[in-house]
Parts: structure tokens; sequence; C-alpha cells
């Protein structure tokens, strides 16, 4: 994902600010200009970018900063804020309640992703105890209802739509009280999506949504169409209320910056992002965490969650308790490549991790990652169980390393590729140190600690 670059330079232009021995006008200037930079390769509006720009430096005023002050913490601080702004419009989406119907309209272009979405979202929300139900209102596009017909088979997720019937508007609202009537509580109508942004598609799109009175229209944007995000999420939102937006294919090589252009001009929330083609490649989309996550300060909120999500029952106090002594082996670091070898949950867990999956398993490179991992291993099979469990790298002399190499029948070079590898790792996990181990609800406090 390119939005790991993204993190990556802005994390880098903090670091190098930190760096400095005294922060003045022309080392903040500095700092700012690497981060506009990232985010304009990242297809971030140039708008929504300079007004940034001009933001922070109205709130970080050198000259105004009491002596004493932080001032590195209050810059990044401003930071943090702005990118924050820029994500969040300040009003919620409408969220389904379960019981009661609801009637979810998606629109976007075709090929965005959308019918995939709404299946994914179905079943998000059938996974949590409500009733949902698929509606093709795309009569448009030959084929659209045999696929949405098929993923909703899969997922167990009641579908309507008509091969014969070419009135968008009239199957939209016959698969509407279709299931009213059946007591669903979450209608998902799809809805056609053309190449081009033409009238008729627009107009199409306002009628199904006047007759059918959807309680929320979701914008379903493909990560990857760049600065034309702005532009398409605007279009969008002048012919129907775009309540919500949903950014697809985050997975890809998308520089993923359009999603934050896609709110400013929706001024509607990114509730998920998509991340795979798969039903379960859908992540609800939360933007402190996620500006974290991008600013290297790590999801910690949604590290917790995963570890109650996906972690074993009887494994989570251990993980825990390792994670909570901070101290990072070698040991764990072999049974945490066994976990990713196996892709066993764990590996999910730790992709939340800033550095964790990004950085050693990235999308896309899965093979020769896991050779690395695998080459990694070999040489750790190599070692003795004082080396393994100690978490003092310095342990790992000249000699221990040439010893290594020769055991496992690796080079020098690689063993010492091997050990950054752990004390990169190591540094990362020691950030969990005194971590108490919270319970289900109690995350977003731990959130908060933790990135403060
Ligand atoms: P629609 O024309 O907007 O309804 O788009 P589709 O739902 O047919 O999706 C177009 C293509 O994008 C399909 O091949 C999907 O499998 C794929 N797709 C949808 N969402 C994602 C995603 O989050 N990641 C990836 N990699 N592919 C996706």
């Amino acid at each position: 994902m390119v939005l790991a670059q993204l993190g990556g330079s802005i994390s880098r232009a903090l670091q190098q600010m930190s760096n400095a021995t005294v922060i003045d006008e022309k080392v903040l200037n500095e700092c700012l200009n690497e981060i506009t930079r990232a985010l304009l390769q990242s297809d971030v509006q140039f708008k929504l970018v300079r007004d940034m720009q001009t933001n922070i430096k109205k709130i970080v005023n050198l000259d105004d900063l009491a002596a004493g002050h932080n001032k590195r913490k209050i810059i990044q601080q401003a930071i943090f804020n702005e990118l924050c702004k820029m994500l969040d419009p300040g009003k919620p989406s409408f969220t389904p309640k379960k019981g009661k119907p609801s009637v979810v309209m998606f629109v976007g272009l075709q090929g965005s992703g959308k019918t995939t979405t709404c299946t994914k979202y179905a079943y998000y929300y059938q996974k949590k105890g409500w009733k949902p139900a698929l509606v093709c209102a795309d009569t448009f596009r030959a084929g659209a209802f045999d696929q949405l017909k098929q993923n909703a088979t899969k997922a167990k997720i009641p579908f309507y739509g008509s091969y014969m019937e070419s009135d968008p508007m009239k199957i939209a609202v016959e698969g509407v009280e279709t299931f009213k009537k059946e007591n669903c509580d979450l209608i998902i109508v799809d809805t056609s999506g053309r190449h081009k942004q033409e009238a008729a598609l627009f107009e199409e799109m306002r009628q199904v949504s006047e007759a059918t009175k959807p309680d929320l229209v979701i914008f379903v944007m493909d990560s990857s169409i760049g600065q034309a995000a702005f532009d398409q999420a605007q279009a969008f939102r002048q012919s129907v209320s775009v309540g919500a937006v949903i950014v697809t294919k985050m997975d890809g090589h998308a520089k993923g910056g359009g999603a934050l252009s896609a709110v400013a001009a929706t001024r509607s929330p990114v509730i998920f992002i998509g991340t795979g083609e798969h039903m379960d490649e859908f992540e609800v989309f939360d933007v402190k965490p996620f500006v974290s996550r991008l600013l290297g300060m790590g999801d910690w909120s949604g590290f917790m969650d995963k570890i109650h999500e996906v972690v074993p029952m009887d494994q989570q106090p251990e993980l825990l308790q390792k994670l909570s002594e901070g101290n990072f082996t070698l040991r764990i670091m072999y049974e945490q490549f066994q976990n990713i070898l196996k892709m066993g949950p764990i590996s999910q867990v730790f992709s939340m991790l800033p550095g964790f999956s990004a950085e050693l398993m990235p999308k896309g490179r899965e093979k020769e990652s896991q050779a690395k991992i695998k080459r990694y291993m070999t040489m750790m099979d190599s070692m003795t169980n004082e080396e393994l469990d100690s978490s003092n790298p310095k342990l790992i002399n000249e000699s221990r390393i040439m010893r290594i190499a020769r055991g496992s029948g690796r080079q020098i070079k690689e063993v010492m590729e091997m050990f950054e590898e752990y004390k990169r790792l190591a540094k990362i996990w020691s950030k969990m140190k005194g971590l108490k181990i919270p319970k289900k609800g109690e995350m977003s406090a731990l959130s908060r600690n933790m990135n403060a």
C-alpha cells in the first residue's frame, strides 16, 4: 500500500525535525514542505494540502511559544490534528439500527468495486447479527445481477433482481418492499455505474434515490483514481446526498491520498476501506488510528481489537504478557515468524503494528518475504538457547555471528541483516512495555494513552 510510503515520508520529516538542535522557522518550514510534498505525491488535492500547511503555521507560532514548551510535540500534534481534520468531516455517518429497516444505497463509477463492496458491507453486518438483503438495481451492465447473486449466495444473504426488467427504479422499489415485508433490517441497493460520468447515470441515480428514500447513500471510490477523486466525489454529491464514503482497493498500488480528497468533496466520512477481493477483506475505518498509523505512531486500538478478535482466547494472556514485558527476544521473533508462515491469525494482528507486516511482508511480495523469513529461521536454528532467550543485542558478538553463519550455511552479511531486522522489531515491540491488558470496550482509552 503506497500510503505506507506516505506515512514513512511524514514520519521521516518529523524525525528530521526532531533531530535538529533548535527548532526555528527554517526547520519548521523544511518539515512542512517535506510533508506537503509527500501528500501531493500521494494524490491529495493541492488546495487541501495548502490549507493544511497554512493552518499548521497559524497554530504553531514559534515566537509565541513560551520557553520550556516542547515545540516538537506541539508541531507533531498540530500535524496529527490537521490530518485528522482532513479526514473527519465533523459529522458522523448514519449507522443502521438492528431490528429497524434501513435502506442503504451504493453509488460509484463502474469498476470502482461497488458490487463487491455491497456484499462485503452486508456480510460485515450479518456477522454482527443484522439481517441484511441485497437488491440489484443495476440494469445497465450485463452480468451485474449474476455477480451480485453469486456473491450473495456465497455469503447466504437474500437478494433481489431481474434479468428481464430494465427499469432500475422499479426493481429497487420492489426489492426494498419485498425485504421490508421479510423484516430485513438492512436493505442494500446496488445501482448502475457507468464508465463515464454520463448525465444519464446521475439522473437514474437521483430517481432511484427518490423512489427508495435511502437512509444512507454510500459513495464507493477506487483508491487508485488519484487526483480525480475530488471532482468525481463532488459530481456524485451534487446529484444525491452522499452520507459516507468507502474507499476500495487500498491493498493495491494506489496512492490512497485520494481518500482524503473524497472526504473533503463529499463532506462525509470514510466508513470502511476495501483491502482485497475477498468478502472479509474489509476494514472499519477510524480516523485517529489511521492517522496514527500514517505518522508511524502505530494503530494501538486496532491492534488490541485484533488481538481480541483473532487470537484464540487461551493464547491471549500469554501474548499480552510478553508484550507488556517489552522484552523482545529472538525466540519471540522465531515464534512470530512461525505464525506468519502459517498465515495464522497472529500475522493479521501484527499487520497492525507499524513496521511489522508492511515492511517485513509487503503485500504482493509474499513469496519473497516468506523466503526471507525462512532464511532467518534457518539461521536462528543455529543459535544457542542463551542467544535465543536474550534480549541483549550485545550478546551476539562477531564470533557468534561467524558461528551462526557457518552453522546455517549462510553468509555473515545475511546473519547481520537478520539481526538488524531483529533490532528493528525489538524497538517496535518495546513500545508495548507496561501495556495494561484491557478488556473489550476499553480500547479507545488505551489508544489515547499510547498515542499521548
Ligand atoms: P463495480 O463495477 O463498481 O460494481 O465493481 P466490481 O464490484 O465488479 O469490482 C471491480 C473489480 O474490483 C473486481 O474484480 C473486484 O474483485 C475488484 N475489487 C473490488 N474491491 C476490491 C478491493 O478492495 N481490493 C481489490 N484488490 N480488488 C477489489
